[in-house]
């Protein structure tokens, strides 16, 4: 079966000549379905940089990204930005909620952007699943950081995307609600069947997703997990 996403020879310079900065170098990986995997490496690695090519919010310098076999940057922009609202969802360290909205207008927000009717079963099972019921009239402001995270959480999955980008989504969270925001990405991740790529300096927080890859340097030097058929990685 193809891998719902892949790279091939990703390479991602910024800057050019003595100030170059390569911040990906020749990136291989495969991701299948469901699986819930977790991209680590100190910081400056490129994590961040990885996360946004393979979602699509950034072009590589050289390379390839393949969404189930469709190649991502032979799109126009405008078919790439629909791809990413219908079938990839995001989740940064920073919420990136609308503050004059309440929680569930935030949550509702893409589906509308998509002018599409909201599926108000799913959105009740998304926000029972992510403990949000008693809060959706609240304003971002009136609501914890872990709260805020969980709404943007839903929000990111409003739309039933196939995969789930996150980047240090606990990052700015205490240890007991960054655990608990984990625990729930990992569970609807599950429930939902999505493919979640998760990318964290944390190795507990790592460890607690089915495969490890390692960057340094902007190249993978360690994956727990190599998909069968993908390209070697030297560890
Ligand atoms: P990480 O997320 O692992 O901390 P990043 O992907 O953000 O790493 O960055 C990788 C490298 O690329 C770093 O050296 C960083 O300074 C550089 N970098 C990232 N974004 C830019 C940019 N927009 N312009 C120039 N250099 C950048
Ligand atoms: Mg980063």
């Amino acid at each position: 079966i193809m891998p719902i996403l892949e790279c091939r020879h990703l390479n991602k310079t910024y800057g050019r000549g003595e100030s170059a900065v390569h911040a990906l170098r020749d990136v291989n990986i495969n991701f299948e379905e469901g699986e819930i995997c977790a991209v680590r490496g100190p910081s400056g690695s490129g994590k961040s940089t990885l996360l946004h090519i393979l979602g699509g919010l950034e072009y590589p310098t050289a390379g390839k990204v393949f969404y189930r076999g469709e190649d991502l940057f032979a799109y126009n922009d405008n078919q790439l930005s629909i791809l990413r609202r219908r079938r990839f969802g995001f989740v940064f360290q920073a919420y990136n909620l609308v503050q004059e909205l309440t929680a569930l207008e935030n949550i509702l927000l893409p589906v509308l952007l998509d002018k599409k009717k909201p599926d108000e079963k799913y959105i009740s099972m998304l926000t029972e699943l992510l403990g949000l019921q008693d809060r959706l009239n609240h304003l971002p402001g009136a609501l914890s950081g872990g709260q805020q995270q969980r709404v943007a959480i839903a929000r990111a999955l409003a739309n039933r995307p196939a995969l789930l980008f996150a980047d240090e989504p606990t990052g700015n969270l205490d240890g007991k609600s960054g655990q608990e925001v984990l625990a729930l990405l990992r569970y609807a991740g599950r429930e939902l069947g999505i493919t979640l790529v998760l990318v964290t300096h944390d190795l507990h927080v790592a460890e607690q997703a089915g495969r490890i890859i390692t960057l340094e340097d902007g190249s993978v030097s360690q994956d727990s997990a190599p998909t069968k058929g993908g390209v070697e990685h030297e560890s």
